[in-house]
């Protein structure tokens, strides 16, 4: 069996991930399984760095082909912020409740028109012989003004697809999976997937 690690400790993001590689037979570990690793931090301006700074040392430590992914909310009104602060939004030691009560504040006189933004994905694929791989994904979204949903995670609760009308937190995983930041450079990775695995175990 063919085992890989998911450079990551957010469940949200464990549950999202694991779902779409089960295809590939692949059994996925999380970080957590390697306690040994403590926190990696994430001192990259950009989501590709990030995503490269977690992806190659968890795949140094453990030995085995690493999958991490850098994500974040960027809103027009707010410059593109939070951006790759998205986690730590409302300060170091936030949680996602926080980071929403932030958000909803900051955005209370904004009109409807200009709530626009999107999730941005970067995902890198790291071998322990130094092959890599990267691929990006982006999901449009309006900030909404209040709370809705209780499926996905962060800021889905408090922003809104436009497309489908409702929350992110209301769509069934399989839904967001679609057409999340996330899920679509999940699929562009796994359409690397093949020719990347080769190489990683040459
Ligand atoms: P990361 O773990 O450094 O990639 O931080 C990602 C942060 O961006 C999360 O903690 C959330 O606050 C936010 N985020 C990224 N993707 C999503 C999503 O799909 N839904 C809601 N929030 C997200």
């Amino acid at each position: 069996m063919d085992t890989i690690v998911l450079a990551t400790n957010n469940k949200g993001k464990i549950r999202e991930l694991s779902v779409m590689l089960e295809p590939f037979g692949l059994t996925v570990k999380p970080l957590s399984d390697f306690p040994e690793i403590g926190d990696i931090p994430e001192t990259g301006d950009t989501f590709l760095e990030n995503a490269f700074i977690k992806a190659r040392t968890v795949a140094e430590i453990t030995g085995l082909v690493t999958v991490a992914d850098d994500s974040g909310i960027e809103i027009d009104a707010l410059e593109g912020r939070p951006g790759v602060y998205s986690a730590r939004y409302a300060g170091e030691h936030c949680d996602d409740h926080d980071n929403n009560e932030k958000m909803l504040a900051e955005m209370k006189d904004v009109p409807d028109e200009k709530r626009t933004g999107r999730y941005r994905c970067v995902m890198a694929a790291v071998a322990p012989n130094g092959t890599e791989i990267h691929t990006d994904g982006a999901y449009d979204i309006r900030v909404a003004h209040g709370y809705k949903g209780a499926g996905g995670f962060g800021y889905d609760v408090i922003v809104i697809d436009p497309e489908l009308g409702c929350h992110v937190a209301e769509l069934d995983s399989e839904v967001k999976n679609k057409r999340s930041h996330r899920g679509k450079a999940m699929q562009k990775l796994l359409k690397l997937w093949p020719d990347f695995w080769d190489k990683a175990n040459a």
